[in-house]
């Protein structure tokens, strides 16, 4: 039997508790998204991160700025939302406009402030396993197997993808917890020779239905971090009715990681908000 995971049940669990936490708070938790341009992909998402924000009973301090603004005006912009004691939170959400650039933006965000967890700061307190905010994705993924309880330790994950935002901070967040981790990647030989040792698989490839029965050993929990958009609806990185029978759990989607990034999003802001009052 294959359990499917129910990552919207997971989700909203987590967002129930981040809800009484600060129903709890002696001060309110606010949360600045930061919009730079009219993509309309981006928009959606930070649509969806304000929502979540207001029925958490945080303070949602959203700006936008126009697809023409300079680096040093959102450079400005990061650098008020900083200095401002109202803030506990800042995401500045990618991709950016052609002409700025992210990295150096990123930055600009402290590192208790970044509950997205992607700048140099808080990328080298993972790297070095210090404490400090996590990516919302591989948080999520995690929230997902300790859920299912999935034992971690002693476990061999292996991580399908390497990306600053997804695979690689997965790959250092297993580490922490004890797995014996591999990280595969577009270069990698015999990929499912290499994903068929895995106790745990998390695939973020970005390659719609690169994972299947051949990639899968009997009993492994199988984690989809992939997003497609098709015709018929949203499609992950792995063709999941094949591993009926061989994995012993599956995330769908959508209905599996999906959810979780915007629940770990707030569950940040909330540990955020606490740290600057301690
Ligand atoms: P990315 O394109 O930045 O990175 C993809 C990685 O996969 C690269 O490291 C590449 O080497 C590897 N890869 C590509 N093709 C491969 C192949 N054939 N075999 C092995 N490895 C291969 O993508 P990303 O930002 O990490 O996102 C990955 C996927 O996860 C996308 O589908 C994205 O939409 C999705 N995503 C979902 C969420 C969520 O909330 N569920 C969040 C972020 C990303």
């Amino acid at each position: 039997m294959t359990t499917t995971i129910d990552g919207r049940a997971v989700a909203a669990r987590v967002r129930a508790q981040v809800a009484a936490e600060v129903a709890a708070s002696p001060r309110i938790p606010g949360l600045a998204t930061v919009l730079v341009g009219d993509d309309p992909a981006s928009a959606v998402y930070v649509a969806a991160k304000r929502r979540a924000v207001r029925e958490a009973g945080m303070r949602d301090l959203h700006r936008s700025l126009p697809a023409h603004a300079t680096q040093a005006e959102v450079t400005t912009v990061l650098d008020d939302l900083a200095a401002d004691p109202a803030v506990s939170g800042i995401l500045l959400q990618l991709p950016l406009p052609p002409g700025l650039d992210a990295a150096p933006l990123l930055d600009r965000i402290p590192v208790g402030k970044d509950v997205d967890g992607l700048t140099a700061a808080s990328a080298g307190r993972l790297a070095r396993g210090e404490d400090g905010l996590r990516p919302c994705t591989p948080s999520g993924v995690l929230e997902l197997l300790d859920a299912e309880g999935v034992k971690l330790r002693g476990a061999h994950a292996v991580v399908v993808g390497r990306s600053a935002l997804v695979g690689r901070p997965m790959a250092d967040m297993l580490l922490q917890r004890d797995a014996t981790v591999t990280l595969a990647h577009r270069h990698t030989a015999d990929l499912a020779a290499v994903t068929r040792t895995a106790d745990v698989l998390v695939v973020a490839a970005g390659v719609r239905g690169l994972v299947g029965a051949g990639h899968v050993r009997h009993g492994a929990t199988v984690i989809d971090v992939g997003i497609h958009r098709t015709p018929g609806g949203l499609a992950g990185d792995v063709r999941t009715a094949e591993l009926d029978g061989i994995a012993a759990r599956v995330t769908p989607v959508p209905g599996g990681v999906g959810p979780m990034t915007i629940a770990m999003l707030m569950a940040n802001t909330v540990r955020a908000a606490r740290w600057r009052r301690s």
